[in-house]
């Protein structure tokens, strides 16, 4: 992509109401833009990032052996009514009537919406164990919607549902999305601690959430040193000793990444989703939820992984694989540049190739801002020893690679 064309204007100011430092980068590098209050747009290299994300998360769903499905946002209040959700989800849906007055939700969970599709369609223990899940938008009715996207009324949210024949089939499941959760963080350049968590308005008995560290996160945890303990303030209280091994608790700030539930069968009971056992007998099937926000990721990772001129992009997600610059409009930096980013390109690299007429300063400043992993720079003085200078977002050193023998792993 030559930066020229690139649909993104950076600033060198954040917006007024911005208080975390993601939404301060991501609103100056031009990822994305607030419409009004907790509702985001996504511009061409916010939604790069974005697809990203859901393209790892996708293909770590497909190797748990689940389908992907594509439900509606509009959803059916009778459903709402049979789980008495209606009323009583936090945060409140948000509702809405159609032009016969008949009320309609907009989905902020797909819980009814899951439990009636399997209803009728499982019969028998034979039909069990299965997995569906969905990357869609999802609506919340939030009372304050701060930090950016770290909190949003409507935002891309990817959620698994399992569905087994007793509770030991889930138990063996839910212990196998919790490592899928940890390869998916790691893949987004996260480090994650898993913490047990309150189930709130989701419901059933057990549930666990997935923490990064980050003194702006909105969540507290408690942590043993010594035997690995780690939960939700929420959960546990404000306990000062470990329960397990009564050592002294540490109180962390995180961000909840993700958020994985044992749903028992609160839902089947209810919605009568049921299935015939080995012996004849009718029996509700046992479910699981698992949930990650993507924007709220994406924001978790600007939030660790920065520094004082911007964004530090771990290589998987970032918009670009290397961010190439030329220094000095002469023909022959000019056509090294370009061939060096045709070579790249074929080497299945994508390179943002900054062809811009700005001065050295504005494009390094543009580039630290924006935040791909690799840059590099051609110029008269590089091109005097036949090099381009490489030098990593995340290191202040820089080398003289050969341009004959230009590797960019
Ligand atoms: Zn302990």
């Amino acid at each position: 992509m030559l930066q020229s064309q690139l649909f993104a204007k950076t600033k060198k100011t954040a917006p007024k109401d911005a208080q975390v430092i993601s939404y301060k980068l991501l609103a100056r590098a031009d990822f994305i833009e607030q419409s009004f209050s907790g509702v985001y747009r996504f511009l061409p290299l916010g939604f790069k990032v974005l697809k990203k994300i859901e393209d790892i998360i996708r293909e770590e769903m497909v190797a748990l052996g689940a389908q992907e499905v594509y439900l509606p946002a509009l959803q059916n209040k009778n459903l709402w009514l049979e789980t008495n959700r209606w009323k009583t989800i936090d945060p409140p849906l948000f509702k809405l009537e159609d032009r016969h007055q008949k009320e309609i939700g907009l989905g902020s969970t797909h819980e009814e919406e899951i439990t009636d599709i399997i209803r009728h369609r499982i019969k028998s223990y034979q039909d069990l164990p299965f997995f569906l899940f969905q990357i869609q938008n999802k609506f919340r009715n939030e009372m304050r919607p701060t930090g950016g996207i770290l909190r949003t009324r409507e935002f891309l949210m990817k959620d698994l549902y399992s569905f087994h024949a007793d509770e030991n089939d889930l138990v063996k499941f839910y212990e196998k999305v919790k490592k899928a959760y940890f390869k998916i963080f790691q893949r987004c350049g996260l480090s994650v601690i898993c913490v047990e968590a309150s189930s709130g308005t989701i419901g059933g008995e057990l549930s666990h959430e997935f923490m990064v560290l980050s003194l702006c996160g909105e969540d507290e945890i408690l942590t043993c040193k010594k035997c690995g303990f780690a939960a939700n303030v929420e959960k546990t209280g404000e306990i000062k000793n470990c329960p397990k091994c009564k050592s002294k608790l540490e109180k962390k700030s995180c961000i909840e990444v993700g958020h994985i539930f044992n749903l028992g069968t609160k839902y089947s009971q209810v919605m009568k989703a049921v299935y015939i056992g080995q012996k004849g007998k009718s029996q509700p099937i046992v479910m699981g939820c698992y949930g990650i926000g993507l924007p709220r990721l994406m924001a978790a990772v600007v939030e660790i992984s920065h520094d004082k001129a911007g964004i530090i992009w771990p290589k998987e997600i970032s918009p670009f694989d290397v961010h190439l610059i030329k220094i000095e409009d002469t023909p022959k930096v000019k056509r090294v540049a370009e061939k060096i980013y045709k070579d790249l390109q074929k080497t299945g690299k994508e390179v943002l190739y900054d062809d811009r007429d700005r001065s050295p300063g504005e494009k390094f400043a543009d580039c630290d801002l924006i935040g791909i992993p690799q840059r590099l720079v051609v110029s008269e003085r590089t091109l005097e020893k036949e090099c381009v200078e490489v030098k990593k977002r995340n290191e202040i050193k820089t080398k003289l690679l050969k341009i004959k023998s230009l590797k960019i792993d």
